[in-house]
């Protein structure tokens, strides 16, 4: 892989040890930024919330030591105003934190007031939890406001990638830098090599991924962080070739996730259905009822219709998974 931005470290910061050992295994990839999260937005309040302020020293050994620019995650104005009194050249608004745009806004603000504000080097912007590619543009735009230089993180949503959201922020916003951080995406570390051959086939600007000397033992996202040595693998792997065009690229990715999807949805059908044959078997119903058959087949006819679909072959589809519920229900 080659011309693309590395941005790579733990999760979290979790004692000075930790990171200098990562900082120092990574240091000598070429313009390399370290990352590392020391204010965590975490889902659940018993789960490791980062060490705060104090990560900030360790960042700033880092950086004077090692030599290398480092990033950290800001959730609020008090964090950014922090982190750019220390000195800190990057900063990332994390997925959860882009789901609000009056704290995005904030931290856009606390940038402009901030007496520091020259030390900051860029700041990137990962997709909103939700798939919404609009919200996505406008947190960018916010951040516009403050910095000039502003890169986008496609992270995907529900640990699956959303090429189509990505690929229309290309698009919209041509001009802004778009990484891939295979890490959230996928939430598990045997996904990540793979898709950043994705990110590559896609012409991504650069990565952003989770690196731990021990995932093991990590203390938030254990399963998706790689080793050090597994990253610098992955950059260091031979550059594939491709022959088909840049958006057909684009477009049977987007595909693989629909389909992706659309397996997902069947598997979730299927499930219900059992539950369906379990219910009727414990009160003796038939598994097969008609008038649940022909109420089935009318309104997804309709539903066809409504997408522009043929009839014949929804009507061959349901059938199909029809049968399939049937046969599992006996
Ligand atoms: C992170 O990068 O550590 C992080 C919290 O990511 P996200 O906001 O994408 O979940
Ligand atoms: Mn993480």
């Amino acid at each position: 892989m080659n011309k693309m931005t590395y941005i790579a470290g733990p999760c979290a910061a979790e004692n000075e040890q930790q990171v200098l050992d990562t900082a120092r295994a990574l240091s000598g990839i070429e313009g390399l930024i370290f990352r590392a999260g020391i204010w965590k937005p975490r889902t659940r309040p018993e789960s490791f919330q980062g060490v705060g302020d104090e990560g900030l020293l360790w960042l700033s050994r880092v950086q004077k030591e090692l030599g290398l620019p480092v990033a950290t995650e800001v959730a609020n104005a008090d964090q950014t105003t922090k982190a750019l009194a220390a000195k800190i050249e990057y900063l990332w608004i994390g997925a959860r934190t882009c789901a609000s745009p009056i704290t995005v806004q904030a931290i856009a603000d606390a940038i402009i007031y901030s007496p520091h504000r020259t030390n900051l080097h860029g700041v990137f912007v990962k997709n909103p939890v939700n798939e919404d590619e609009a919200l996505w543009q406008g947190n960018i735009r916010r951040l516009q406001q403050a910095v000039s230089n502003v890169l986008a993180v496609h992270r995907g949503c529900n640990h699956q990638p959303c090429w189509q959201m990505a690929y229309q922020l290309r698009i919209n916003m041509p001009e802004v830098g778009l990484l891939l951080d295979p890490s959230h995406m996928s939430g598990d570390a045997e996904r990540v090599s793979s898709l950043c051959r994705d990110a590559a086939e896609l012409e991504y600007d650069g990565l952003m991924v989770e690196v731990h000397p021990h995932p093991e033992h990590a203390l938030s996202d254990a399963r998706q962080q790689i080793t050090p040595e597994h990253f610098t693998a992955i950059i260091h792997s031979p550059q594939d070739r491709y022959t088909t065009p840049i958006e057909l690229r684009w477009m049977r990715k987007m595909i693989d996730e629909v389909d992706d999807r659309l397996w997902d949805a069947i598997a979730r059908r299927m499930a219900v259905s059992q539950r369906i044959g379990e219910y009727k078997k414990a009160n003796n119903m038939e598994v097969f009822q008609p008038s649940r058959y022909n109420e089935i087949m009318t309104n997804r006819l309709i539903w066809a219709e409504k997408h522009g679909l043929s009839k014949e072959a929804v009507k061959t589809i349901v059938e199909a998974l029809h049968q399939e519920s049937i046969r599992m229900q006996q």
